[in-house]
């Protein structure tokens, strides 16, 4: 069987398929005639539930350090708690109702009392109270903790991933991903791009292909189940070819990014987190043009603590060894959403409280990565760029912060680094702002992604909009040829770390505009290397 879809990364992927199940799913009440086996297999799943958060302990702590990793032992305190478990058995008994019910009360009736005391750790509980409720009732559901169980790798099918699931997917047991809804600019889309591996969207699949054999065309944008052989050894060639492709692409490794009449540009890595750090060197990039910082938020259950997030950014300046890292400060908000940030519910989410207008008005939270960010600076060659600026106040603002931090720390005695500090260009609002702007800043970064989808008005989440999406529209074109010319005449240099830096259409465009730094996935580095030393600007 075949069915169609949309690539958003190229690739062939074989393998088995494994539909992602959410853990969200409906509790519903049932009446249970042997209570006491039903509170033995609450019994059961609390030990598994323990299990689970004692494995994701472990790796926390090797992730992202101590003080994020020590909520999941409060967890696991939480639901050995007697009052909590007394609750459950208690319903499970006098009630006669099943399992899953009686923890989803208990849950909720705990977490009220949590939220209404007068303490502010104990308030903090409420969520957490919730939390360990849900990884129960997801264990007595029969889903599995990552949302795919299976010691082999596998194609991985799910509706859609959030970026606060795609986080916590066992990376090394993925071949592709394959979802019905999603964007080419969705960040499970970033993510494909980032692991090398073919992705789809748009594909129409229902749930009987679970556990089925399937291919990925990422070239064609066709999934096909239960494939027959000549299907199978059709593709078995063409991954041998992929395979011949990316050996070749190799030989550019060590080769400097110049184009045959001697134009040379930088070619950075884009990062999630301290885990693609070996990829960007395994590519030879040059530096790392963007390291989205929120992963860093997206994978902890509450705020990465100043020494969470310092050693996570020194272990990255320490590995690049002196070259560039240039670090975004937090972008949450949007598509990018974590529980404990608290963040209302949004009509235009896109367009509404997030990134530098959180931090601008929660400014603890942006010190305390300021703080990280000017101490790893000590240890390599740290950068640091804001994202979604819309004007110049904001930036006089954010280097005010930034000179109180830098205040502290020499009153402390902490040393750090010389810091360059840019801004992305990501709104319209800052494209008629560069003259401005590059007075302020040492670097524009332009983030084509979103600043495709506000200068076209077109939501990057809603695949609805893809056929009238235009990558290439002269709109986004323009407003980058006038970043470039802006930031130079104010003496900034500029780069691309959207999407659009990556396609290898454009490169000889950017060239030509002047573009000084190209930051794409690793995946795609040796690519563009290879269409720079293609170009001939003398032409
Ligand atoms: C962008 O908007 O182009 C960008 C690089 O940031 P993100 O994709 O993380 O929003
Ligand atoms: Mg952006």
């Amino acid at each position: 069987m075949k069915i169609e879809g949309k690539s958003v990364f190229g690739g062939i992927a074989m393998g088995r398929l494994s539909i992602y199940k959410k853990n969200d799913s409906v509790v519903r009440r049932m009446k249970v005639a042997d209570t006491a086996a039903e509170i033995e297999r609450y019994e059961e799943a609390s030990r598994k539930a323990k299990a689970q958060l004692a494995a994701l302990y472990d790796k926390a702590l090797k992730e992202v350090g101590e003080t994020s990793a020590a909520i999941f032992e409060v967890h696991q305190m939480m639901l050995d708690d007697d009052d909590y478990q007394e609750s459950i058995t208690n319903m499970i008994q006098t009630q006669e109702v099943n399992a899953e019910y009686a923890v989803a009360v208990t849950g909720d009736n705990f977490s009220q009392m949590f939220a209404a005391m007068d303490d502010d750790y104990m308030k903090e509980r409420a969520a957490d109270v919730k939390d360990i409720s849900n990884r129960v009732i997801s264990v007595l559901q029969g889903a599995s903790d990552a949302g795919f169980s299976s010691s082999e790798p596998v194609i991985l099918v799910a509706e859609d991933l959030a970026p606060s699931e795609t986080v916590q997917l066992d990376k090394s047991l993925l071949l592709s991903f394959v979802t019905r809804y999603g964007s080419t600019n969705s960040h499970t889309a970033i993510l494909a791009r980032t692991m090398n591996i073919p992705a789809l969207i748009g594909v129409d699949y229902s749930e009987d292909i679970d556990g089925h054999y399937g291919i990925v065309d990422g070239f064609e944008g066709a999934l096909y189940v239960d494939p027959d052989e000549e299907t199978m050894e059709k593709y078995r060639k063409k991954q041998e070819e992929e395979q011949e492709k990316a050996r070749l692409l190799q030989e550019l490794k060590g080769m400097p990014n110049v184009t045959k009449d001697g134009r040379e540009i930088k070619l950075y890595a884009n990062i999630g987190g301290v885990g693609d750090v070996p990829s960007v060197l395994q590519n030879d990039a040059a530096g790392i043009g963007l390291f989205r910082s929120e992963f860093l938020y997206l994978e902890s259950d509450t705020f990465p603590t100043e020494e969470d997030q310092f050693n996570a950014y020194r272990s990255v300046a320490q590995t690049m060894a002196g070259k560039k890292v240039i670090i975004r400060t937090l972008d949450i908000g949007a598509d990018k959403q974590v529980d404990y940030f608290n963040l209302a519910q949004e009509e235009n989410p896109a367009m509404g409280y997030r990134a530098i207008r959180i931090c601008l008005e929660q400014p603890d939270i942006f010190k305390t990565q300021l703080r990280a960010l000017y101490r790893a600076s000590y240890f390599g060659n740290i950068a640091i760029m804001f994202p979604m600026i819309i004007s110049v106040d904001e930036v006089k603002r954010i280097k005010e912060i930034v000179e109180e931090v830098k205040k502290e720390l020499d009153g402390q005695g902490l040393a750090y680094g010389d810091v360059e500090l840019g801004v992305m260009i990501e709104t319209p609002a800052a494209v008629w702002m560069t003259e401005e702007l590059a007075k302020e800043v040492d670097f524009f970064s332009i983030g084509t992604n979103d600043l495709t989808q506000y200068t076209l008005a077109i939501d990057r989440q809603n695949p609805r909009l893809d056929a009238f999406y235009d990558a290439h529209h002269p709109a986004v074109l323009r407003a980058i040829q006038m970043t470039v010319e802006n930031g130079h005449k104010g003496g900034a240099w500029v780069g691309i770390c959207g999407e659009l830096g990556a396609d290898t259409e454009l490169t000889e465009t950017f060239l030509r505009m002047g573009v000084d730094e190209l930051s794409v996935s690793p995946s795609r580095i040796l690519a563009v290397r290879a269409a720079i030393r293609a170009c001939d600007l003398s032409k």
